[in-house]
């Protein structure tokens, strides 16, 4: 099996101003695409080269010889998932439902805003911050580490914002707080998150 790039939900222009179409040409066309066409020689004659995406990062994470595949298949699936994360003309509130299940776990919406960014500026170096769902259903903000994800500590992911330099240098430089004000504003796809949440 080999992997594919998968299509962008929207054209390389659609989230001007905030992303410009530069960014996203490097971002998801050499990028992406990078992380795509080396996971896809490093399983070339792998026992793993016809399993699906998510089968080779469970069975590749924490195994110190098929790290280059874990960084790559995770990589894969983290830029797919953040597409989908953002719309053109998203952000702000989400449905008074899922506003309800964010007041519940943090307090306020403005709360869990400032949750999230916290744990976007606060990570060190590339990586990524995250809303999940744990193990016992929780709601949870997480934040991780180059390539590692949600599905590797068990637990869904529902919401990503990538904070590798390459996400946002070309229209923020070093400003990485206004890039994540930015995502929360009016970048996210609610829609997107709230059909994550397990049924
Ligand atoms: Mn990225």
């Amino acid at each position: 099996m080999t992997h594919q790039l998968p299509t962008l939900p929207y054209e390389m222009n659609a989230l001007e101003p905030y992303i410009t179409a530069n960014t996203l040409s490097f971002h998801y066309g050499k990028h992406h695409q990078a992380y795509v066409t080396n996971l896809n020689n490093l399983l070339k004659d792998h026992p793993l080269a016809n399993a699906s995406l998510e089968e080779v990062i469970v069975k590749s994470v924490g195994k110190a010889d098929m790290m280059g595949i874990f960084n790559n298949a995770a990589q894969v699936w983290n830029h797919t998932f953040y597409w989908h994360c953002m719309k053109p003309n998203g952000g702000g509130k989400p449905s008074n439902a899922f506003k309800k299940k964010l007041e519940e776990t943090f307090g306020s919406y403005e709360k869990f805003c400032e949750e999230f960014k916290q744990a976007a500026v606060t990570q060190f170096g590339s990586g990524w911050a995250w809303l999940v769902v744990d193990q016992s259903g929780q709601l949870k903000i997480l934040k991780t580490s180059n390539a590692d994800l949600p599905m590797a500590h068990d637990c869904v992911a529902l919401l990503t914002c990538d904070v590798w330099e390459h996400a946002y240098y070309l229209d923020y430089q070093n400003r990485r707080p206004d890039y994540i004000d930015t995502f929360l504003k009016h970048l996210i796809n609610w829609d997107f998150v709230e059909a994550q949440l397990p049924k």
